[in-house]
């Protein structure tokens, strides 16, 4: 009989999930469901920095795997046959007022290249330079460029990923669903068997585990970014993410729409309504680097929910005692970089079974999942 694998969630890790579950050899053997609401998605909502290199976090595993992430998306884009609209290498320019920063960052982005080829090259930019190529800006610092960040439409990519899928192995169905307290699936038509299912459902990942007895250390984070209609530029499809020193990020996708982000709001949790404040805030963020940018510049508010544990890491894997349920959740603020590598593994070990051994990648997943009698 075909093995039948269900996905709760079509984000990031959902879409990557299904994605090589269609593509991985064995894959013409398993039936996948996928079931995804969308509603709050972190994916879509995402302002599409792939570019972990310069981090100063000082967490290995979470570096391991982000860097792990950054070098499958040319490989991924490649194999889906996905275009420079989804994911780009337009390179990415952190910005810093004071010399002395930038000389460490940019001595952390040389240390960094050394074993990170998809770094492509490190240079460091006078302020001039960084408005030559991105000249968006009409006032910069100087910079720290490295060639090989990219710009990720994670709607875009979500949805081409899930259509591959569909194409081979894939049923999707969009419906929020839950699980009993024997893993099954309780959909609107009934309850649901599967050999396996992967619970990909980001901040939501607390609620469907709660029925099985299992604590989730996950909360969610509101985000909140805007979209701007800007000068179109030439050179635009190809000009650089700026991350610039205290202020927002810059992220232009060519055909004069820039994104400007993101918001990190604590008590916002679950809400998705886009504040009016916190655009006008956004907007003031790229009205103090570039001019002739008004209130009507505004095309599109987007506001999502990112996943967060105590130690701000990622956690992915079997649940411990319930070892037919895989998990991933609290991706935070790296979730597009870190997701396509994080739905890689879970596919194989959703596929081929067997014990993983990810601690490369992530702490034990018993510091994130707790029993509830615990
Ligand atoms: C504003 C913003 C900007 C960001 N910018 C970046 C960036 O520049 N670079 C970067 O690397 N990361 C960024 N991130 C982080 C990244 O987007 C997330 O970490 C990542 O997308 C999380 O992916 P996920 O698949 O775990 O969850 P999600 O993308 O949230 O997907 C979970 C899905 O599960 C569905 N779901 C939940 N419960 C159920 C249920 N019971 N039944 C059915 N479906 C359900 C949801 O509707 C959703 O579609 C940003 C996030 C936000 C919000």
């Amino acid at each position: 009989m075909q093995k039948r694998i269900a996905i709760i969630g079509g984000g990031i890790v959902g879409a990557t999930a299904a994605y090589y579950l269609s593509q991985l050899p064995g894959g013409q053997n398993v039936k996948v469901t996928l079931f995804d609401d969308g509603v709050g998605q972190a994916t879509s909502a995402a302002a599409g920095i792939i570019s972990p290199w310069l981090s100063k976090r000082r967490n290995q595993q979470w570096y391991r795997l982000a860097k792990a992430g950054a070098d499958l998306y040319p490989e991924l884009i490649h194999d889906a046959k996905l275009g420079t609209d989804v994911y780009q290498q337009t390179g990415t320019i952190v910005t810093r007022s004071d010399d002395s920063d930038l000389e460490a960052l940019f001595a952390l982005a040389q240390e960094r290249r050394q074993d990170a080829a998809t770094m492509g090259d490190v240079s460091a930019l006078s302020a001039t330079e960084v408005q030559a190529k991105v000249p968006l800006l009409t006032t910069s610092h100087p910079g720290v460029f490295i060639s090989g960040g990219a710009r990720v439409d994670g709607a875009a990519l979500v949805a081409g990923l899930l259509k591959q899928a569909t194409s081979q192995n894939l049923t999707i169905r969009r419906e929020r669903v839950t699980l009993d307290n024997q893993g099954n699936v309780v959909t609107s038509v009934g309850l649901k068997q599967f050999d396996r299912v992967i619970v990909a459902a980001g901040a939501w990942v607390k609620e469907l585990l709660a029925p099985l007895g299992v604590l989730a250390d996950v909360r969610p984070q509101k985000g909140q970014l805007i979209e701007l209609a800007v000068k179109d530029f030439e050179s635009q499809e190809r000009m650089p993410v700026v991350m610039p020193e205290g202020e927002r990020d810059f992220i232009p996708f060519g055909h004069g729409k820039l994104l400007v982000g993101a918001t990190h709001d604590d008590e916002g949790k679950f809400d998705l309504k886009a504040t009016p404040e916190v655009t006008a805030d956004l907007l003031g963020s790229a009205q103090r680097l570039m001019s002739g940018l008004t209130a009507e510049s505004v095309t599109a508010t987007r506001v999502g929910t990112r996943a967060y544990t105590r130690d701000f890491a990622p956690f992915f894997g079997p649940v411990p005692e319930h070892e037919a349920i895989l998990v991933a959740s609290g991706l935070g603020s790296s979730g597009l970089t870190t997701g396509v590598q994080i739905g890689r593994l879970l596919a194989g070990s959703a596929l081929y079974g067997g014990t993983p051994d990810w601690s490369d990648y992530e702490k034990p997943l018993t510091t994130y999942l707790a029993t509830s009698a615990e």
